[in-house]
């Protein structure tokens, strides 16, 4: 069983990617944006709190996705191997992890990043706008604010996993296909 880490900026194409990769490899994929929105639309008390977080550009705090990302490594133990995405986002959640996969007798494979310029970040993310709708993709402030915490809050995480020997970057900006090749030569 592998345990990957698509990591990457806000609107790097991770999503579309893990969609790929999971149709492809079977993939148990874990993106913790995802699961904190079906919480928003399940409306429950984790799901009120994370939302007035997520509208203004911030991060929802260490401890609820990891609560969250414990009960998907507890159950799916029989998966063929697990996609995080958009986890880890601070160098607290990677310390996290690791502890939780080396109680679980695992370890993450590698980390793929996702390379992209800020200015196409801020264009994909004005695109995605008009397709889904997501309110932290409508207003530029907020997608500035999501760039600048992923520069302060999430960059470091980078230097964490070169120590280990685990970071791989791509280029992200080609198109989905070339992306998803990519990323499948070094899977
Ligand atoms: P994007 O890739 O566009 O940033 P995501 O769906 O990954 O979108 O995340 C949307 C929002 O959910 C983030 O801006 C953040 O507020 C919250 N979020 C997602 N994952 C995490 C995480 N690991 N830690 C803290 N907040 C998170």
């Amino acid at each position: 069983m592998k345990y990957y880490v698509l990591f990457g900026p806000p609107g790097a194409g991770k999503g579309t990617q893990a969609q790929k990769l999971v149709e492809k490899y079977q993939f148990h994929h874990v993106s913790t944006g995802e699961l904190l929105r079906s919480e928003i639309r399940q409306g429950t008390e984790l799901g009120r709190q994370a939302a007035a977080l997520i509208e203004k550009g911030n991060l929802v705090p260490d401890e609820i996705v990891v609560g969250m990302i414990r009960n998907e490594l507890i159950n799916n133990t029989e998966a063929a191997g697990f996609l995080f995405d958009g986890f880890p986002r601070t160098t607290a959640q990677a310390e996290t992890l690791d502890q939780l996969m080396k109680d679980l007798g695992k370890q993450i494979d590698a980390v793929i990043a996702l390379h992209l310029p800020d200015a196409m970040i801020f264009d994909r993310i004005r695109h995605r706008a008009e397709i889904e709708g997501r309110k932290d993709d409508a207003d530029p402030a907020i997608i500035q604010n999501r760039i600048d915490t992923y520069h302060s809050k999430t960059v470091p995480i980078i230097d964490y996993y070169r120590n280990q020997n685990k970071y791989v970057e791509i280029d992200g900006t080609g198109t989905i296909d070339e992306v998803f090749e990519k990323i499948s030569a070094l899977l």
